[in-house]
């Protein structure tokens, strides 16, 4: 029996598998026994007309058919239909699987966000655009409803596009640049989302309301690879590290009580729901102290009290109501250097203070704040989905394939992510799905089926699967995502 199994690979087609036995009545064969398969491909938009065809065959889902055995005739009947007949030519060949890919690579046009913590400059210069008055914070690269990227050639979204051959793009690119800090900020896990999502809903809480927590049903497990210095906090610290921390400021010695006499759960969740004005009268001799210190540059980055004063600043008359700079204090500050990674899963609490990064995460929107922010603060919603235990942050393993090529080693299957960082160009690793791939570095040309298609700085193109890819240039550093 021969069975059919549609290709995931870029512009792979609804595939129809006729399944033929034939006998030796055609006078071009010389085997007296062969399978033929007849395939049709039928496109969804005329305008992604694409050439060649590449076909994998196979027997078992890792052993290849040898081409000396299968012959493939194409036939194209119209514009839009195209007629493929493959002949297996080797009586002991059974159960065939078949994958159906078409060699092609699709310029992407991505979407950017004018955050107010953004920068104004590396955004745009790595589009090879004029620097404006407005921040650029964010570059997205996928297919989330709030940053829908298309297909630069046809204005086809690319939402459209992974749909209309049965695909689907897991993940969110990102290339971000942080000014100012970010809120500190926890993501649900799956079942948290799912709940959470449904009961919002249930509610008749508007999906654009403001206190709207849930945006999506899906998780949102992030990694972040360092472009330039990044600093960020990274889940709680140790319970003495905090201590310490605030030993030296009696404006804080009742956070010393406390934590000394109970559980680091217990004291973040009345940190969070401070009165306002107890929460004012431990904030505000603290800043009253430090602010000075920091206008002063007196201040070293590697303590917590720099970015304290450097996140009152930007928060003005505001801060002194924020529970969130004490829960910086709570926190581990992390320095992440360019190159190194770091991956924050579901419920840790974190927030970008500095820098500019590649960020990959799950296809969602869902953000619980902790502080830092004049937006939404649902404290109760926070307190139920953060874990509040230590932990010490790790960069991300990296794993070094193939010369240039290096792979970050991330906990989930959910997303992968490698960097092609050489001199002269490389061979990417065969993609096992569809995935996106970012030119961070100088303009070099990424190869595909003999065809060339030349990258430059701030490009991204969509990447099929199952293919064989090759990137040359001077200087190359491309990201890719799958
Ligand atoms: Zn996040």
């Amino acid at each position: 029996m021969v069975s059919g199994k549609k290709g995931c690979g870029i512009g792979s087609p609804t595939v129809l598998l006729t399944p033929l036995l034939c006998c030796c009545r055609c006078a071009r064969m010389t085997y007296n026994h062969y399978a033929q398969i007849n395939v049709t491909f039928r496109f969804f938009n005329k305008n992604t007309n694409i050439k060649p065809y590449f076909v994998n065959l196979f027997t078992t889902k890792t052993e290849r058919i040898a081409r000396k055995f299968a012959q493939m005739y194409l036939f194209e009947r119209c514009v839009s239909d195209v007629f493929f007949v493959v002949v297996i030519r080797h009586a002991s060949i059974r159960n065939v699987t078949m994958e159906v890919y078409m060699s092609e690579v699709f310029y992407l046009e991505g979407v950017v966000q004018h955050y107010d913590w953004g920068g104004h400059y590396f955004i745009p210069e790595l589009l090879g655009k004029e620097a404006t008055a407005q921040p650029t914070a964010e570059l997205w690269l996928g297919v989330h409803s709030k940053g829908m990227g298309v297909l630069r050639d046809n204005q086809m979204t690319l939402a459209d596009y992974l749909a209309s051959h049965g695909m689907a793009l897991p993940f969110l690119l990102k290339v971000l640049d942080v000014r100012a800090s970010l809120s500190i900020q926890v993501h649900p896990d799956k079942l948290q989302a799912e709940q959470g999502f449904a009961r919002e809903n249930h509610a008749g809480v508007a999906l654009t309301a403001a206190h709207r927590n849930y945006k999506d049903d899906n998780h949102k497990p992030e990694v972040m690879v360092a472009l330039t210095p990044c600093v960020l906090l990274y889940g709680f610290s140790e319970v003495a590290q905090i201590i310490q921390r605030c030993q030296p400021w009696p404006s804080l010695h009742w956070l010393v009580t406390a934590l000394q006499q109970d559980p680091l759960s217990a004291v973040y969740r009345r940190v969070m729901a401070l009165p306002a004005d107890e929460l004012e009268a431990t904030l505000a001799p603290l800043l009253r102290a430090l602010l000075p210190l920091w206008r002063a540059g007196e201040l070293s980055g590697r303590s917590h009290l720099f970015w304290l004063a450097r996140a009152a600043s930007e928060h003005g008359a505001e801060a002194c109501r924020d529970p969130g700079l004490l829960a910086l204090l709570m926190m581990n500050l992390v320095h992440v250097q360019p190159g190194e990674a770091i991956f924050q899963p579901a419920r840790l609490p974190h927030a970008y203070l500095h820098g500019c990064n590649v960020e990959l995460m799950a296809n969602s929107d869902n953000v619980l704040r902790g502080g830092l922010t004049s937006k939404h603060v649902d404290v109760n919603e926070l307190l139920a989905v953060v874990d509040v235990v230590p932990v010490t942050p790790l960069p991300v393993a990296q794993q070094a394939l193939t010369p240039g090529v290096t792979r970050y080693q991330l906990p989930t299957d959910e997303f992968h992510l490698l960097r092609l960082s050489c001199h002269g160009g490389g061979t990417l690793p065969v993609l096992p799905a569809v995935g996106i791939a970012l030119n961070i570095g100088e303009a070099c040309v990424v190869q595909l089926a003999k065809r060339d298609y030349p990258l430059q700085q701030g490009e991204s193109v969509l990447l099929p699967a199952g293919q064989s890819v090759v990137v040359s240039g001077e200087s190359v550093d491309l990201f890719v995502a799958w």
